[in-house]
């Protein structure tokens, strides 16, 4: 037997590792999973180049717990280490990592975000003895039997292993005994670990026979190795897109588009990311994106990895290059990171302006569902905007769509203020505002629907934007200086009259400041709307502002 002092300059690492990372200690499985299924893929390649020639038989790694003993095995079929790789691995190189680790952030625990880089001492967060059996895939190695109980010092010595591979048992800890209970590791599996691309079982398969479930022979592989986004598109469908997107968010409506993304130049990333549609605050769900570093989940929050209004959006992003143990601040900065948000970017308003291309009635019908996303990345993003200004839409109060284009030619004619200014008529309200709709037909001019909850700050932004235009909801304000191109007529009460209107209203409703009243005439003499109560433009956009703000809490930094 061999012991050893693992070579340290802390005085006892665990309970600092224990500490630090207490909120996060369950990641402690991702982190011994994805070791097994690195020893597992390195045996796939050797065996692929020729290197091992040995039988790879059944590679599925294994989970196993026992809660009456209070441990945690997991073990796989991959390359294994001798006694030397153990000692180098474990001993020392991984044991160093994960001391530089503490040394580098010790003083900011915040910057522990990204969990990645502790790896195999991670082990040490849940278990009070951690084991390894293993069994290199090399010919005539000798099995190794590792432990050790959170001190620094360890024993080493050989074993009977008969099967290539490795083991970890884990003795849970006191408080980490929730570990050994199925459920518990079924559930934090399905987080972390259900796409990886090597069979993970639990147990067998059960079956029910005669009432009662009895256990088959089949292992009970808990993840899908090939998920949706590492297969080549052209050899998926549509359906094969839903049916994933169903399986990640099984409540959800159908997704309006989805991209698929790849790309292996100058930074690797694959995905699918999905356009849910999005029609009331109720549909926004921001945390849907989930981020994986070759197949393992990492984290779904993915704030300042890609621009806000994309984490509208749903579904997976996969990228080795998006450095994954450092903190939100750095990510902000770091280069990779920029050039991945750029590329998603593109992506997604690319792919928005083929379809618009392709089929726009299509597009149109999606419209409703898609322009929340569309208006958010407008107003935040002003790359966005130079790309989605083209096929951004209007909608007008018959239901009709123009681009912001299209729109402004048809206006141009007819729409103008004295001054040539461009009026673009809107209403926020088709039925309150129906009778001003009308007036506003009847002297020739067309009203959009600008209905949406991001509609107010785009207005104002859109004025910035579009050369001496103005845009003015549909009110007797408004109405009263519209050319008329109609025969209404307006018929003004005298001063007198206005006065007493004015302490008539005033005493029933005392908002009301107005001191001229007048009535709408139609061309036949009947009067069209028997009283006007209106609101100033600007009154009316900082109340809805404030209400937007309040209410969705939704973007901080809107202009
Ligand atoms: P990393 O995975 O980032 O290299 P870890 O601390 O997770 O760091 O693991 C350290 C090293 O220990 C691995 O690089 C590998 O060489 C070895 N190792 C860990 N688990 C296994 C295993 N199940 N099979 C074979 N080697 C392993
Ligand atoms: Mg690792």
């Amino acid at each position: 037997m061999m012991k050893g002092n693992i070579g340290i300059t802390t005085e006892n690492i665990f309970p600092v590792i224990k500490k630090f990372l207490y909120s996060d200690h369950e990641i402690f499985l991702r982190e011994l999973v994805s070791n097994a299924v690195d020893a597992t893929q390195k045996l796939r390649t050797l065996a692929s180049k020729g290197e091992f020639k040995g039988e790879l038989g059944d590679l599925t790694i294994q989970i196993a717990m026992d809660e009456t003993a209070g441990t945690l095995t997991i073990t796989d079929r991959g390359i294994g280490m001798t006694q030397e790789e153990l000692d180098k691995y474990i001993n020392q190189i991984a044991f160093s990592g994960a001391n530089d680790f503490l040394e580098k952030y010790k003083d900011d625990a915040n910057a522990i975000i990204g969990h990645f880089g502790l790896g195999f001492y991670s082990a040490f967060m849940v278990a009070s003895q951690v084991e390894i059996f293993s069994l290199s895939h090399q010919e005539g190695a000798k099995a190794v039997h590792w432990t050790c109980d959170g001190s620094p010092e360890f024993t080493m010595e050989e074993c009977d292993k008969a099967d290539r591979g490795t083991s970890i048992v884990l003795h849970l800890a006191d408080d980490c005994k929730e570990f050994a209970q199925k459920n518990k590791i079924l559930e934090l599996l399905r987080k972390y670990c259900r796409f990886l691309p090597v069979p993970i079982a639990v147990g067998k398969k059960t079956k029910w026979e005669e009432g009662k479930e009895v256990e088959t022979d089949e292992p009970n592989v808990v993840n899908d190795t090939e998920p949706l986004w590492t297969k080549a598109p052209s050899t998926l469908k549509d359906e094969d897109y839903k049916k994933f997107y169903r399986e990640l968010y099984p409540m959800a409506d159908e997704p309006l588009f989805w991209i698929h993304l790849n790309v292996d130049f100058p930074f690797n990333l694959t995905g699918v990311l999905y356009f849910p549609q999005i029609k009331s605050n109720l549909d926004v769900h921001r945390d849907r994106i989930q981020l994986y570093c070759n197949q393992v989940f990492v984290t779904d929050h993915v704030e300042n990895i890609v621009p806000d209004f994309l984490t509208l959006l749903h579904g997976v992003i996969d990228s080795p290059d998006i450095p994954l143990n450092v903190s939100r601040s750095y990510l902000q900065s770091d280069a990779n990171v920029k050039k991945i948000s750029t590329y998603i970017m593109k992506k997604v308003s690319d792919r928005l302006n083929e379809i618009f291309k392709d089929d726009r009635k299509d597009f149109e019908e999606k419209w409703d569902g898609l322009k929340l996303f569309i208006h958010y990345g407008l107003l935040s993003e002003p790359d966005f905007y130079d790309k989605a200004a083209k096929f951004a839409l209007f909608k007008d109060v018959e239901g009709k769509y123009f681009t912001y284009d299209e729109y402004r030619d048809l206006i141009k004619a007819e729409q103008t203020d004295k001054d040539g200014t461009l009026v673009y008529l809107y209403t926020s309200d088709k039925e309150e505002q129906y009778s001003y709709i009308q007036a506003a037909k009847d002297k020739g001019y067309s009203v959009l629907l600008l209905d949406g909850q991001l509609d107010s700050p785009l207005v104002s932004m859109l004025e910035s934007k579009f050369e001496k235009s103005r845009f003015s909801r549909v009110d007797g304000d408004t109405i009263e200086r519209l050319i008329p191109k109609t025969d209404g007529q307006e018929v003004k009460f005298s001063a007198t009259e206005s006065a007493q209107l004015a302490d008539a209203f005033k005493a029933a409703i005392p908002v009301v400041e107005k001191k001229e009243f007048h009535v709408m005439v139609e061309p036949m003499g009947e009067a069209a709307m028997p009283v006007v109560l209106t609101q100033s433009e600007y009154m009316r956009r900082m109340k809805e502002m404030s209400a937007i703000q309040a209410g969705m809490g939704f973007y901080g930094e809107m202009p």
